[in-house]
């Protein structure tokens, strides 16, 4: 078997190292992580700058590549130029904090995974809750017998899943939830600040991340049977993720209706 293993956190994140120890019993790995901190750079890639790979190692001298792309051009790198097709299986994290809700659209750890679906490979995104997580070897334990099990059953195709683990020891946890994203309005406050210049600038990311019901009130754990929940539950959420967005519920009533072009007469023609 034949795993990629990326993430958005860079070589030095404790979420990779332990993810990589772990899921090496499984069969040979090929590690390509971004060069940076990539959090937050979702399903961005490269067009406009070259892409460069450099040969490094992990843990005990664990083959392993930077790149200066991010973490979907680590996928499509190792997807097209170092393994043509020969992979089983893509294993995005272990992120260092949640990618509940909205965050999973913004998140460069799962949209990793979601690049990998592109390319019909099976893909798992796994991230820890909280603002510094220290279960990684909990995820990475978990994530090996995700891996195992997604390794012999296949996702339909097109489907990767987003895991979040509540940052808990093992024996705290209550189960596994399936579950739906949290997609009620995430509020993920900015911190204002001065600059020494009299300037104001904006952080992304408050101490406390505020969620939002659709009727305005806030909430801190979303709504029964999303990933919010489950993590706040003490559940390890897997939801399903798909990447396709086209609207098919609409597609019925748009394609009735006139969008704004009609055969032109001569006139139209002549004036054109
Ligand atoms: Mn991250």
């Amino acid at each position: 078997m034949r795993i990629l293993i990326t993430n958005d956190d860079g070589l030095h994140a404790e979420g990779v190292v332990r993810l990589s120890e772990a899921l090496r019993e499984l069969g040979e790995l090929l590690v390509v992580l971004p060069d940076r901190q990539r959090s937050g750079a979702s399903h961005s890639v490269t067009e406009v700058e070259p892409l460069r790979l450099k040969a490094t190692s992990i843990l005990d001298g664990l083959p392993a590549y930077i790149t200066n792309g991010t973490p979907a051009d680590c996928v499509a790198l190792a997807a097209c130029e170092l393994e043509g097709g020969r992979i089983d299986l893509v294993v995005s994290g272990t992120n260092h904090g949640w990618n509940l809700g909205t965050d999973a659209l913004h998140s460069g750890t799962v949209m990793a995974a979601g690049e990998a679906s592109l390319f019909g490979l099976p893909a798992v995104a796994i991230s820890v809750d909280g603002r510094e997580p220290t279960r990684f070897k909990t995820a990475a334990w978990f994530a090996r017998r995700l891996a195992k099990k997604v390794l012999q059953r296949g996702l339909p195709r097109g489907t990767f899943l987003n895991v979040n683990l509540p940052d808990l020891p093992r024996d705290q946890i209550k189960g596994v939830a399936i579950t739906s994203l949290s997609l009620s309005t995430f509020c993920e406050p900015f911190e204002k600040r001065s600059d020494p210049h009299g300037g104001t600038y904006y952080w992304r990311g408050g101490p406390v991340p505020i969620r939002f019901k659709s009727d305005g009130t806030a909430t801190h754990n979303g709504q029964p049977g999303t990933d919010s929940y489950a993590v706040f539950q003490g559940f390890i959420s897997v939801t399903p993720l798909r990447l396709d967005p086209t609207d098919t519920d609409s597609l019925g009533t748009l394609r009735s209706q006139e969008w704004g072009w009609d055969k032109p007469n001569d006139d139209d023609i002549k004036n054109a």
